[in-house]
C-alpha cells in the first residue's frame, strides 16, 4: 500500500469536499469527537463517527498499524468460534459483513477466506459443542470433521496423536497492518482529520473531560473522546484501568516453504489452531511472508514502547517442534522473519468499552485480549452507536464486571 507520509500527517479537513458522506454542511459541526490511538479500534470508531456525520480528530503518535501496536502485524486470524460466548460469535459475525462491505467499498483484499481448522489432542469438545449452535444462529458454520476425511483433504497435515478435528467455513484471515493504514487513509479522504501526536487526557471537572494534552505543548478540546490505546491504556488511564489491561510479550515466527510447493498457502490450507497442553495457531501464505507460528500462551509482562522485541531461542525452539509435529514437511523451514508484539489482556478476556466513571463524556475502548483485531468494524460501529447515544453499554464489557 503506498501511502505518502504527508496523507497521514496533519492531512484531513482540507479533503472533505470529496467527502464519501455527503456535503460538510450536513455534518453534525457542533459536535467533535477525539479519537486518540488510531489501531483497529481507534481506525474504525473515527471511520463510523464520521459516517454518522460527526467532527472528528484521530490522533496517533506512531500512525495506524506501526510496529509497536497490536494492530501492526501482517495478518490476523477471523474466526466466530468462541465457546459458549455469544457476544463474541455476534460481534465476529457482524464484523465478517462488514469486512465484506468495506472490501467492496474500498475495492481491495482485507479478508481471505480459508476456513479455520481446529486440531485437539484433547477429547474435550465443549467449547466447540458450544459454539455450533451459535454461530448457526449468526449464520455461520463450525462443524466437525472426521481424522480420515481431515487427513485425506490436508494431506501437507499430520494428524497424528489428534483426537478431534472441527472446520469452522467462513474463518479466515485478515491483512492486519495494511487494513488498518487503508481506514485510516479513508477516513482522511472522507473528511476527518488525522495528527500524528501522542495525547493525554487533561483535567476532568464537573463529572467531564475537558481536553487531550497534546505532546507539543497544546491542548485539544472536543465533546465527546474516546481512548482506543491499545496496550497503553494502562498508562494513559492508570486511575481506571491500571491493572485491568495487562500487556503482555508474544512471539511470533513465519517459515520459509519449499519453493513452488503450495500445499502451506491459501487456498490449500486454512488458518488453524492447534490445541494441546498449549494453543499454537498459524496462517498459510501471509502475502508471502511465510508461514505463520504462534504460541497463544500469554508471555511474560511487556512495555509496548520500549520493550525488547528480540525474539527468544525459547519461543523459536517451540514454534518448531508444532512443525515438526503438525507440519513435517516444514521440520527444518528456514525462519523468514519473527516479530514480538503486545497482547493487551484483560483478566477475563473480554473487550472494555465503557465510560470514564468520573467523565461521561471520556470512553475507554480496549482489551483486545489477543483476539480483538477481527471484531474492528463491529467494535467501530457499536463505539459510534454509543457516542450517539443510541446504544446500550454491552455489560460483558463495563468496567463495572471486575
Ligand atoms: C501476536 C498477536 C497476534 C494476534 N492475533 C490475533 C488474531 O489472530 N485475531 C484477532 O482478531 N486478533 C489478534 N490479535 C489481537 C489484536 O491484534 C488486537 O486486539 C488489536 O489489534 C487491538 O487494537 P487496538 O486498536 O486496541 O490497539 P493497537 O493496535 O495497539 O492501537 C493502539 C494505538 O494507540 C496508539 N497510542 C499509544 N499511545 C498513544 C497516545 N498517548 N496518544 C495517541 N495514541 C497513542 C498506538 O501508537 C497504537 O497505534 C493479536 C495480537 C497480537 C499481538
Amino acid at each position: 500500500m503506498t501511502v505518502s507520509r504527508r496523507t497521514f500527517v496533519e492531512a484531513g479537513a482540507a479533503l472533505a469536499a470529496g467527502s464519501l458522506f455527503g456535503r460538510v454542511g450536513s455534518r453534525r459541526q457542533a459536535t467533535r469527537v477525539i479519537v486518540v490511538g488510531a489501531g483497529a479500534f481507534g481506525g474504525w470508531t473515527a471511520w463510523y463517527l464520521l459516517r454518522a456525520g460527526y467532527h472528528v480528530t484521530l490522533l496517533d503518535p506512531w500512525g495506524p498499524g506501526n510496529s509497536r501496536a497490536s494492530s501492526g502485524g501482517e495478518t490476523r486470524i477471523i474466526r466466530a468460534t468462541y465457546g459458549p460466548l455469544r457476544v463474541f460469535t455476534q460481534l465476529a459475525a457482524r464484523a465478517l459483513v462488514l469486512w465484506r462491505e468495506h472490501e467492496k467499498r474500498w475495492n481491495r483484499t482485507l479478508y481471505v477466506r480459508t476456513g479455520s481448522l481446529r486440531i485437539k489432542t484433547v477429547d474435550d469438545d465443549r467449547a466447540e459443542q458450544a459454539a455450533m449452535p451459535l454461530l448457526a444462529d449468526a449464520g455461520l458454520s463450525l462443524v466437525p470433521v472426521t481424522l480420515d476425511d481431515a487427513a485425506r483433504r490436508y494431506p501437507q497435515v499430520s494428524f497424528d496423536g489428534v483426537k478431534k478435528v472441527f472446520f469452522e467455513r467462513e474463518a479466515g484471515f485478515l491483512y492486519a497492518r495494511d487494513a488498518t493504514r487503508l481506514v485510516v487513509e479513508q477516513f482522511i479522504a472522507a473528511g476527518g482529520t488525522y495528527r500524528q501526536v501522542s495525547a493525554l487526557p487533561d483535567d476532568k471537572a464537573g463529572g467531564r473531560l475537558n481536553g487531550v494534552a497534546l505532546a507539543d505543548g497544546t491542548t485539544l478540546t472536543a465533546d465527546q473522546y474516546v481512548f482506543a490505546c491499545g496496550a497503553w491504556l494502562r498508562e494513559i488511564i492508570p486511575e481506571v484501568v491500571g491493572d485491568l489491561i495487562r500487556p503482555t510479550r508474544q512471539e511470533v515466527f513465519y517459515f520459509g516453504t519449499p519453493a513452488g510447493d503450495t500445499r502451506f498457502n491459501d487456498p490449500q490450507m486454512p488458518v488453524w489452531v492447534d490445541s494441546d497442553k498449549k494453543v499454537f495457531y498459524g496462517i498459510p501464505g501471509n502475502g508471502g511472508r511465510g508461514f505463520k507460528v504462534a504460541d497463544d500462551t500469554r508471555g511474560p509482562r511487556f512495555e509496548p514502547t520500549t520493550g525488547d522485541r528480540l525474539p527468544t531461542a525459547e519461543g523459536l525452539a517451540a514454534a518448531r517442534e508444532v512443525l515438526a509435529r503438525r507440519f513435517p514437511a516444514l521440520k527444518d523451514a528456514p525462519l523468514l522473519e519473527a516479530r514480538v508484539c503486545p497482547y493487551e489482556n484483560t483478566t477475563d478476556g473480554a473487550l472494555i468499552v465503557d465510560r470514564h466513571p468520573l467523565a461521561k463524556n471520556m470512553w475507554i475502548v480496549g482489551g483486545g485480549s489477543g483476539h480483538g483485531f477481527k471484531h474492528g468494524p463491529a467494535l467501530g460501529e457499536m463505539v459510534a452507536g454509543l457516542v450517539r447515544g443510541e446504544r446500550e453499554i454491552e455489560p460483558a464489557f463495563r468496567l463495572s464486571r471486575f
